[in-house]
């Protein structure tokens, strides 16, 4: 298999750093590119004179957790990587490089298309930052195999485009199947949530495309569980998140006195990083995640308690159907502080 590259853009950082008299330079990746963290700070220290080049090894997973508050306010500038910027009002300059992939688009594309069945007309088409560059060469690739391509403009995201928490661009669309061009289960896995549509997930880094199907079936067996197991809580933890991009304040209160409106005792929980050890000390049944709907699904293995979305809270309250399943959204509409 073809070497795949990422486009770091030194150039750019570069430009960023000499334009704005930046003395110290953070640089955040996400957890899949970290391993080219050492090089591209090394290429970036080549081009600049006395710049101080640090590299942010904590997580990172979106655009939603931005380093700009960090060692002490002694950053001028964030460069954070592989993810595109959501409306949030930072507090220092941060540059936003995507990383686009090299990874080739068209085998998998070609292989999802060829198990297609003939009564298929129109695909709708999806894919994350990575391979957003490619989108002109996904839909020509389709188009040119007699299918009708739709696409649509998300709330907060470019046009085909969904992040792990913002479907608002496959949400509408009336097509047969979707075409989710990318590499993360989750993604495609909340493609289907959302539009209950058949969904092949074309991996550019494998060559191949599967049926997200079978996934689908299994995560939700594993809600149900989760849910079913919740409806014997007593307390409830409802955690914040203190990232700016994940922060869902009122959105806290307003589980803390629905919660509290059906009997049961909650507590606020802020964290920043959340992890299954972190929330031992607290002797409560369940949890509500406010912050990352990732959480609640990717790492719900990881977590002996059920750790519930606000939309399963619901229906553990019995205020919403089970048939009315829905994935957690995080859409940031206006500038946050
Ligand atoms: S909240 Fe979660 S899914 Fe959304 S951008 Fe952040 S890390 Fe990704």
């Amino acid at each position: 298999m073809a070497t795949i590259d990422y486009d770091y853009k030194i150039d750019v950082i570069r430009d960023k750093i000499e334009e704005i008299g930046a003395s110290n330079v953070i640089l955040q990746f996400p957890e899949g590119l970290k391993v080219d963290a050492m090089d591209v700070a090394d290429r970036i220290s080549e081009v600049v004179d006395d710049v101080n080049i640090i590299i942010d090894a904590d997580p990172c997973f979106g655009a939603c957790d931005l380093a700009d508050n960090k060692v002490n306010h002694h950053i001028d500038l964030v460069v954070h990587f592989a993810h595109t910027p959501l409306p949030i009002k930072t507090e220092c300059p941060t540059l936003f490089i995507e990383a686009y992939s090299s990874a080739d688009v068209e085998v998998p594309i070609k292989d999802a298309l060829s198990s297609l069945d003939d009564n298929v007309k129109t695909i709708g088409l999806v894919t994350t930052t990575q391979h957003i560059h490619k989108l002109d060469e996904m839909i020509s690739l389709i188009e040119d195999e007699g299918y009708i391509v739709k696409l649509d403009n998300g709330m907060g995201t470019s046009q085909a485009q969904v992040l792990g928490c913002n479907f608002t661009s496959i949400k509408n669309l009336d097509v047969d199947v979707i075409i989710y061009v990318g590499s993360g289960d989750f993604h495609a896995l909340g493609v289907k949530l959302f539009t209950k549509k058949p969904v092949l997930l074309a991996d550019p880094f494998t060559g191949k495309s599967r049926d997200i199907e079978a996934f689908y079936d299994k995560i939700l067996r594993v809600r149900f569980a989760r849910i079913t197991k919740a409806k014997e809580a007593k307390s409830y933890g409802i955690i914040i998140s203190s990232k700016k991009g994940q922060l869902r304040f009122d959105l806290a209160i307003s589980l803390q006195n629905l919660i509290k409106k059906h009997g049961f005792k909650a507590k606020l929980l802020n964290m920043d990083y959340i992890s299954p050890d972190r929330l031992l000390p607290f002797d409560l049944d369940a949890f509500v995640m406010t912050a990352c709907p990732r959480i609640a699904i990717d790492d719900s293995a990881m977590y002996k308690k059920p750790v519930l979305t606000p939309g399963e809270l619901e229906i553990v309250l019995g205020i919403r159907d089970w048939d009315d399943y829905q994935m957690d959204e995080i859409i940031i509409h206006d500038e946050q502080t």
